[in-house]
């Protein structure tokens, strides 16, 4: 074995076993005890944590709307005091869940009308997304999906896999296949080997990706068995979804590590959420955090309009600015595209900081990180025709900045 000379240590910590005290690290490191033993209900909720009465009338109110769960694993990095904590934000109800919002939908990204085969979502013209199971590890209380996740609500999730799989087989177009759902690592490795090796057989099926929050609720199941099977069916790449730096722990880092030695690539998928993740230094420590656990920041998602969302959503402005607050501040593969996932049905739009002041046939006029303006002339062409388009995002920044 060659000697591993790791990057510094910080902030990486465990809390395991934490409030499970009397369990064996067999098992703690199992991960179909982290399932059973998963918070599931408002005693056990109380026996940690001094809960607000927004908390407790949240979880009374949210039980035939979008499961409460939490494995002991992430229950662990909840602060019992303080009811601002960034995990607890995540993953514990609030009443507020229950305000109506009239810009709020119960399929935000209008998933359920790009559906030609029930459970799979053909939105884009040469990749599809597959939701091949309703459960998680753990439920997140923004969920975009959360009309048919958890198995309480009105809506339920009823993949028709066969037909899926025939509609894939006849469209050629199809070259990239996202496992999703719920979460796809909560089937058994045989499951998923099933699965996996039925998209393979299907010859322009090139590309193989798996959408999950697995490693960072229940690291435990990102066995040396769970990566060896994966491994056979590359090229798979996985995108995880952390949003603030308390997540990656010790435990966390191992699973993510151990995906990388398999040769999985890594990205990260975070949701801007308001008092867990939006202010530049938290986003910062996550992305920083994420590189040394080999995972490239992909997405940077703005809250979508899910119903009982309010109180976790931002501005628009405030995503901007983290983006802002990164782009040549760090280094570059530590700063994710920030998208909206259009209200309605219009996928993932990128969403950027204006950096291009002016675009003429002769010149573009561009600011840097640091809002210095430098101009870049066009080939051959050394007098300006007249004919400007500037942007109006340009013209708002640089009277916003008076240059
Ligand atoms: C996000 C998403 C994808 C994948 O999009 P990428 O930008 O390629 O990561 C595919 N289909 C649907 C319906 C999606 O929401």
């Amino acid at each position: 074995m060659p000697t591993l000379i790791s990057a510094p240590d910080k902030g990486f910590t465990t809390r395991a076993p934490g409030y499970w005290e009397g369990v064996t690290p067999e098992q703690w490191n199992d991960w179909t005890w982290q399932m059973k033993n998963r918070v599931t209900s408002l005693a056990q909720l109380e026996k940690h944590l001094v809960l607000t009465d927004e908390e407790r009338a949240g979880v009374l109110l949210t039980r035939d709307k979008l499961a409460m769960a939490i494995t002991p694993h992430f229950f662990n990095l909840v602060d019992p005091l303080n009811p601002d904590c960034p995990i607890r934000r995540q993953v514990i109800p609030r009443i507020e869940e229950s305000w109506e919002d009239p810009d709020e939908l119960t399929d935000p990204c209008g998933e359920d009308s790009h559906m030609p085969v029930p459970g799979l979502v053909h939105r884009y013209p040469d990749r599809v997304l597959f939701l091949v199971t309703d459960r998680c590890a753990s439920y997140c209380r923004y969920c975009t999906r959360s009309r048919v996740v958890s198995g309480v609500g009105d809506q339920e999730l009823h993949t028709e896999f066969e037909a899926a799989f025939r509609y894939l087989e006849e469209h050629t177009e199809v070259r990239d296949v996202l496992l999703s759902g719920g979460d796809a690592l909560l089937l058994s490795d045989a499951r998923l080997e099933r699965l996996l090796a039925r998209l393979r057989s299907i010859p322009h099926i090139e590309f193989l990706r798996i959408g999950s929050r697995v490693p960072i609720f229940l690291p435990q199941r990102i066995t040396p068995a769970l990566c060896a099977m994966l491994q056979k069916y590359h090229p798979l790449w996985m995108s995880v979804h952390a949003n603030h730096p308390k997540e990656l722990t010790v435990e966390v880092r191992e699973a993510l590590e151990r995906l990388a030695n398999h040769g999985i690539p890594l990205g990260n998928q975070s949701v801007l959420l308001r008092g867990v993740n939006d202010d530049v230094e938290t986003y910062k420590s996550l992305v920083h955090k994420l590189l040394m656990c080999r995972v490239r920041p992909y997405y940077l998602y703005q809250c979508d309009l899910i119903q009982g969302s309010s109180h976790l959503r931002t501005s628009v402005a405030r995503g901007l600015e983290i983006i802002e607050g990164l782009r040549g501040h760090t280094t570059g593969y530590a700063v994710p595209q920030f998208v909206i996932d259009a209200p309605g049905g219009g996928g993932k739009v990128p969403v950027n900081p204006e950096y291009l002041l002016q675009r003429t046939r002769s010149r573009t006029v561009v600011r840097n990180y640091e809002g210095r303006v430098f101009e870049y002339p066009e080939p051959g062409r050394k007098w300006d025709l007249g004919e400007t388009s500037v942007t109006p995002g340009a013209l708002e920044w640089s009277r916003a900045r008076r240059w």
